[in-house]
């Protein structure tokens, strides 16, 4: 049992559909676990946290959130270590970028003791949820919207924190194509690009499609002023292996969302002595070191997939492939400590998971 010093009210289901799910075929984001959190913030205060039956949520027409975007979350995973304890990978730093979103949105925040208890309650409750194979995950995915029920542009009085958990299997995605995107704009100075709300999504759906339509999976997003710097991809952070070592854009900007998978891969590389640097990166160093052969290695960094290859960048005219018999070797041996980590076969030396 956890000791928990926020007070959580518990309504169970009467009948668990744990037993209902295919394990061998879980699609990302698709099956829900019996229960959820709901916490509403009323009367200038977060009221009693409630974990209860997975369903529908009841909403006003005027609801602010849907008209005018007040909207955060988070994204995080639970997984197994061997048949044992259930493990948490860094949560307190989602409960802190959750709190730096609800800020920079203006709403309020939640404490973070009290976010990783509530995050733990929940796991606990729907542990039988947490898939047992090795590399498979609950996926945890916390929010909170504004929850005013009239029409006019203010921060709401009222929200809703929630928080549901998915099963997820193995995000095994095959490498994926990019475009150096130089006209459409993900984030700008100023903005709200290193916030997670819910408008940053929307708003790149339309270039993105764009890029469907040449053949790339993901844009390659670069500086809203010069298009001159890389920044990330949008749901990755973005690291390049050039001459033998790891670059990624420095988080020296609100541009870019500061990813905790990015900043764990910054962490094991410093561990396993795998030269990295953290700095600006312009679009004609990487396309220079495309174009001499001297990218050996890109992906993307985040919680869904962890590490994603990249087999192509597209600049303009010109599309870049990374050698097929490139070994990779670098983002290998960090993908695979990171595994480890998570499912507890190799010491936690950074101190990182969190026990439910
Ligand atoms: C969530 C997200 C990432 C990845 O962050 P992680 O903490 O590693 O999951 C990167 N970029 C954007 C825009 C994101 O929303």
């Amino acid at each position: 049992m956890i000791n928990n010093k926020i007070a959580i009210k518990v309504n169970r289901v009467s009948q668990s559909r744990v037993k209902e799910i295919d394990w061998e075929n879980l699609s990302f984001g698709r099956e829900f676990s019996d229960h959820m959190l709901e916490m509403n913030f009323e009367n200038g205060k977060w009221q009693t946290p409630e974990i209860k039956p997975f369903g529908e949520l009841k909403m006003h027409p005027a609801m602010s959130a849907i008209h005018y975007g007040q909207s955060i979350f988070e994204g995080m995973k639970a997984s197994r270590s061997g048949d044992k304890e259930i493990l948490l990978f860094r949560p307190d730093m989602n409960a802190e970028r959750f709190r730096e979103s609800s800020e920079r949105m203006c709403m309020p925040t939640i404490a973070i003791d009290d976010f990783v208890d509530m995050i733990r309650k929940l796991v606990e409750i729907d542990s039988e949820w947490v898939p047992k194979a090795n590399g498979y995950s609950l996926y945890i995915r916390p929010f909170l919207f504004a929850t005013d029920e009239f029409i006019g542009i203010k921060p709401s009085n009222n929200y809703k924190f929630l928080i549901f958990t998915c099963p997820v299997g193995v995000y095994y995605s095959e490498p994926v194509n990019v475009k150096i995107e130089e006209f459409y704009t993900r984030a700008s100075l100023g903005g709200v690009g290193g916030a997670k709300t819910a408008g940053n999504y929307a708003a790149s759906l339309y270039p993105a499609k764009k890029g469907n339509e040449q053949g790339f999976d993901q844009l390659l997003w670069t500086d809203g002023i010069e298009h001159k710097y890389i920044e990330e991809s949008g749901t990755m952070n973005i690291v390049f292996e050039i001459d033998g070592k790891l670059i990624t854009p420095a988080e020296d900007t609100d541009t870019i969302l500061k990813g905790i998978t990015k900043r764990s891969v910054v962490e094991v590389a410093g561990h396993l002595n795998i030269p990295m640097e953290e700095r600006k990166i312009t679009v004609e160093e990487v396309v220079t070191a495309l174009r001499e052969g001297r990218v050996t290695d890109a992906f993307g960094a985040g919680t869904a997939a962890t590490i994603a290859p990249i087999a192509k960048i597209g600049f303009r005219d010109e599309l870049f492939e990374i050698p097929k018999d490139s070994p990779r070797a670098s983002s290998s041996e960090i993908r695979q400590f990171l595994q480890d980590v998570k499912d507890g076969t190799i010491e936690d030396i950074f101190n990182w998971m969190v026990k439910v």
